[in-house]
């Protein structure tokens, strides 16, 4: 086993060999712009940027004429919101959206209510899911669009889709939903969810960094989309700009091989993550994991470990790359929002670690990652004086503490 072990994979994903192998050609032997009509060169760059669209479009249940190709989901994210906050800006200007989704997502709508457009962000229970009676409550005769997401990258939790659909069409409001996460790990379906506007990314699901795509549905109903960026009206007028055609064959491959894999590799993904939950929450005590077990991506694990302090507990394990829920890339070490959202105090927000388990995890990773875990943590723990005091049986909430 190599070390460290990566084990970070709603951050990104390790590029899959084989998609590698099929984006290899493309750089410096068919390196035509795909939109060049008038030779060879072109025509085959445009055949493998239609290859992949079809590889897409087969995942999600679309067609290929509903895949709108971008830079990635933050890209695909900003297109859908703002494009169809200016297309239906004459019928309202209210959209809905919730808490704990992307920033990708939330500072897209914190720019549009800059420029007069309502939202509301509908809170989570403590298991991360939308209420879906506050969802119908906040629905108004203004509303343009609900936005969101299929499954959440720090809790894993996956939204109720389809309810959310129904709700939307019989409102007659649109339905954006980020399906980063989802895609690929779970049986993602644009027809099946009633989904009409979805964004994904290439590099969460063993593909390139840097592409991704937008689903925009065309029939029933048919969604229009105002170019957020102006040029040659590539695209079909909603993304200009010449295709990455390397990525795009990419993001083609890993689809492909995500819809013929991942029946087997979620139930591997998720007997690998069970076995670290099980081990993680019986040999240790005062661990909580955060969201729902139950509506959950099969390769997503977030733990807290009460009275470990998360700045220690990452520099314990600093030979697995994970994420925690200390935001430490800001100047004032705000914990997860997404925690802070299920009620999570700061102290286990701070100390939660989020596992993703990937395609290139192994059963021995998990198992090292489990004993060293659960060793810092115990070692940790012998150190904290309150972890003592809470053993004793002392109520921590009423110890009134001498000032610094
Ligand atoms: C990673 C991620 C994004 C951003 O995707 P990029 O392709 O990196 O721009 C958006 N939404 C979710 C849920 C993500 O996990």
């Amino acid at each position: 086993m190599k070390l460290p072990v990566y084990m970070d994979n709603h951050a990104t994903t390790r590029m899959d060999p084989r998609v590698f192998d099929a984006m290899k050609p493309y750089f410096t032997e068919i390196f035509g712009n795909s939109a060049s009509r008038n030779h060879s060169f072109g025509w085959e760059a445009e055949e493998a940027t239609e290859k992949s669209r079809k590889q897409i479009a087969e995942l999600i249940g679309a067609t290929p004429k509903e895949i709108v190709f971008t830079s990635g989901a933050t890209e695909s994210n900003n297109l859908a919101l703002k494009g169809i906050a200016e297309m239906y800006a004459e019928r309202g200007n209210h959209i809905i959206t919730q808490v704990i989704e992307h920033k990708a997502v939330l500072d897209t709508c914190k720019r549009l209510e800059k420029e007069g457009v309502r939202v509301t962000y509908l809170p989570v229970r403590q298991d991360g899911l939308i209420d879906l009676d506050q969802l119908r409550d906040a629905i108004t005769d203004k509303t343009i669009l609900i936005s969101i997401m299929y499954a959440n990258n720090e809790i894993g939790v996956v939204q109720p889709v389809k309810e959310i659909a129904k709700i939307a069409k019989e409102k007659g409001v649109l339905f954006h939903s980020d399906a980063v996460q989802a895609i690929g790990k779970i049986p993602v379906n644009v027809a099946g969810d009633g989904i009409d506007v979805m964004s994904l990314t290439a590099h969460k699901l063993y593909g390139p960094k840097g592409v991704g795509a937008l689903y925009v549905r065309r029939r029933n109903p048919r969604v229009q989309i105002t170019a957020q960026m102006d040029g040659g009206g590539h695209e079909r007028g909603m993304r200009s700009g010449t295709l990455n055609v390397p990525g795009i064959v990419g993001l083609g491959a890993a689809c492909e091989i995500a819809r013929q894999e991942m029946p087997e590799e979620s139930k591997r993904l998720q007997f690998l993550r069970d076995k670290l939950k099980n081990r993680l929450t019986s040999e240790l005590d005062e661990v909580y994991i955060n969201g729902s077990m139950e509506h959950r991506l099969p390769h997503n694990l977030n733990i807290s470990f009460a009275y470990v302090e998360g700045e220690s507990l990452l520099m314990g394990i600093n030979d697995i790359a994970v994420s925690s829920g200390s935001a430490c890339t800001s100047a004032t070490l705000e914990p997860s929002y997404v925690l802070k959202a299920l009620g999570a105090g700061d102290d286990l927000a701070h100390s939660s670690i989020r596992f993703g388990i990937g395609r290139f995890n192994t059963e021995e990773e998990v198992d090292y990652v489990a004993n060293k875990v659960i060793d810092v943590v115990k070692k940790l723990r012998e150190l904290s004086p309150l972890y003592e005091m809470a053993k004793e049986g002392v109520d921590l909430s009423k110890v009134v503490w001498a000032a610094h």
